[in-house]
């Protein structure tokens, strides 16, 4: 197999190729789930292939809280293998990827009549720190009234008793998915987007291929492989009735939502995990000069391509907001994005959305499809490891463990800052600009800077700092569409709206040279980042 990019300019030689190989494992899905398997299989030996149907991340993987959980919330299941698991897990994820994945400590407030109290969290937390084996620095601390108002005066104060205070690790989910995928094609993995898988190809009743459309040109490629596994989450039932095996336990659809407010209006200096007045606990996070709010935990039954916030949702939230942030009188006026996400959960009759288990497991059909249902973001190399376990054949043992993800190689967690510091200042350009990249690229912080010297000067309508970074999502990243940029590889429809507003046409107009796209399609591209934006302020129904 030669050598091919993961540009956004080679999309096409890449499915020709694939077309082309005789693939040992084929991986349906460029979520976090599909991008740890494909990374697991490629450096095990494997020839792998995955394809996504939308963007990379383009489904739950770019929807999540964006939090790599200890496991807190199994402990309260009594899942105390599972919390040692995910806390081992948890770590090994912020040590291979330290650029996309940060600690940060979390306030839990506790207040009279709430469902935590003061005793069995601070016991809970305790055998959380155990069981996950959490390092010292980071173990609970449990804080009194005036300390939890120290760290967040904009708390309720009535009723407050007091604070437990714990590590939870941020990361921004569509990266993380993205550097993982980058990886697998490093050690050999050949990924692509927007390619769907339309069928299956059987010999003697065992799957030996797919026929996928690329979703872009319309052609048709069918591609060979020994085995496939489906990581579609959300859609896992969907393309295994595609196979004809849907049966026995099956994937319950939940919705979660997230609201996005500027600093100025909600300025949260400490992030806080609360109780909300119906039971349920959902979080409030500072990000990059925002506060972001969620999630809500309701059945879906609609279509899971681009779930979105309805007026009940966002009731939902404000309501709890204003529980717990009363002085603010945050009303939807002050939302400035919003995104909504899908769980694929597996069913269990009787429970409330909320109580579902969000274990994993691996399904195996007659034809040999290996179906990956539910998960987390958390756990995705720990299943991976187990989903390409199951694949026969004599490979190498896993080998993922102490594996940097793509930007990772930093020189290990305890020496980020300092990378951070040097590789900026070894750079040339303007310190802060320099350290944002080195902080959110890591290691392909040097990738970056050359190219940004490259391209000064060469178009006019760009700041050479968004064009190292939109012509680096094409060259590497494969961006194909300004949604891509903005939504996936950014972040910046969430979190910098006014950042798109601003550079929407530009980044436009500069895609649609690289792409060499008529009037038509540029606008068409345009009109779907329009209705992105949109759709991130609007309830369903609503109209502008
Ligand atoms: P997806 O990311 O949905 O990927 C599946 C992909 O398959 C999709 O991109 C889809 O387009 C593709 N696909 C489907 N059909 C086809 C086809 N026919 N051909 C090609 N491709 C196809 N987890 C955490 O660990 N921490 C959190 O803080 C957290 N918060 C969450 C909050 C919310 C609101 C939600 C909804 C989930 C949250 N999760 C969290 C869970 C986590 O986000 C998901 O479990 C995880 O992202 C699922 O990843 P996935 O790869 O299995 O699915």
């Amino acid at each position: 197999m030669d050598v091919l990019k993961f540009s956004g300019l080679e999309r096409s030689l890449i499915l020709q190729a694939m077309s082309e190989t005789s693939f040992d494992l084929l991986v349906i899905g460029g979520g976090i789930t599909g991008a740890g398997i494909a990374l697991d299989a490629a450096t095990r030996g494997m020839k792998t292939a995955l394809v996504e149907m939308q963007d990379f991340a383009g489904g739950t993987s770019s929807r999540s809280t964006k939090l790599i959980h200890g496991g807190l919330r199994y402990l309260k299941q009594g899942e105390f293998k599972q919390v040692a698991e995910v806390g081992r897990e948890r770590a090994i994820v912020y040590e291979n990827g330290p650029h996309v994945t940060k600690s940060e400590w979390m306030l839990l407030p506790i207040y009279q009549g709430g469902t935590l109290g003061r005793w069995s969290t601070s016991f809970g937390l305790w055998l959380y720190d155990r069981l996950a084996g959490v390092k010292r620095s980071e173990r609970r601390k449990m804080l009194t009234v005036e300390e939890v108002l120290e760290k967040e005066p904009l708390l309720n104060k009535t009723a407050l008793l007091g604070g437990g205070y714990y590590v939870e690790y941020r990361t921004d989910d569509a990266r993380l998915t993205l550097e993982v995928i980058k990886e697998a094609v490093t050690q050999g993995a050949l990924a692509v987007n927007y390619t769907k898988v339309d069928s299956f190809i059987y010999s003697k009743g065992q799957i030996t291929g797919v026929r996928v459309t690329d979703q872009l040109s319309r052609q048709e490629y069918f591609i060979s492989a020994k085995k496939v596994v489906n990581a579609a989450g959300p859609w896992v039932d969907l393309i295994r009735e595609k196979d004809g095996s849907r049966g026995g336990k099956t994937i319950q659809w939940t919705k979660g939502v997230h609201l996005v407010f500027d600093q100025r209006r909600f300025p949260l200096r400490q992030a806080i995990y609360f109780d909300t007045f119906d039971g349920r606990m959902v979080f409030a996070i500072p990000r990059d000069g925002k506060t972001y709010v969620g999630t809500t935990d309701t059945i879906f039954q609609g279509d899971p391509m681009r779930p979105r916030m309805e007026k009940e949702d966002r009731v939902y939230l404000l309501g709890a907001i204003s529980g717990t942030f009363p002085g603010l009188y945050i009303t939807e006026e002050d939302i400035e994005s919003s995104w909504a996400g899908i769980r694929p959960l597996i069913a269990q009759a009787g429970k409330k959305p909320s109580e579902v288990s969000r274990r994993d497991e691996i399904w195996s059909s007659p034809s040999g499809l290996l179906t990956v249902a539910g998960g987390k973001l958390t756990g995705y190399r720990k299943m991976a490891e187990l989903v390409v376990g199951r694949i026969p054949g004599e490979w190498r043992t896993c080998q993922t463990r102490n594996l940097p993800i793509s930007g990772g190689k930093v020189g290990g967690s305890a020496s980020f800052l300092q990378y951070v510091e040097e590789t900026a200042k070894a750079s040339g350009f303007s310190s802060e600009w320099a350290n944002q990249i080195v902080r959110q690229y890591g290691s392909n912080a040097e990738v970056i800077f050359p190219l940004a010297r490259e391209l000064t000067g060469e178009e006019e309508s760009l700041p050479t700092e968004l064009l190292a970074i939109l012509e680096y999502s094409i060259r590497e990243e494969m961006a194909v569409t300004p949604a891509d940029f903005f939504v996936r590889r950014t972040g910046a429809l969430y979190f910098r709206r006014k950042w798109v507003e601003v550079w929407k046409q530009p980044v436009a107009d500069y895609m649609a040279k690289r792409f060499d796209w008529s009037l038509e399609e540029k606008e068409k591209h345009v009109a779907d980042l329009n209705q992105c934006l949109q759709e991130t302020i609007l309830a369903v129904g609503e109209v502008p």
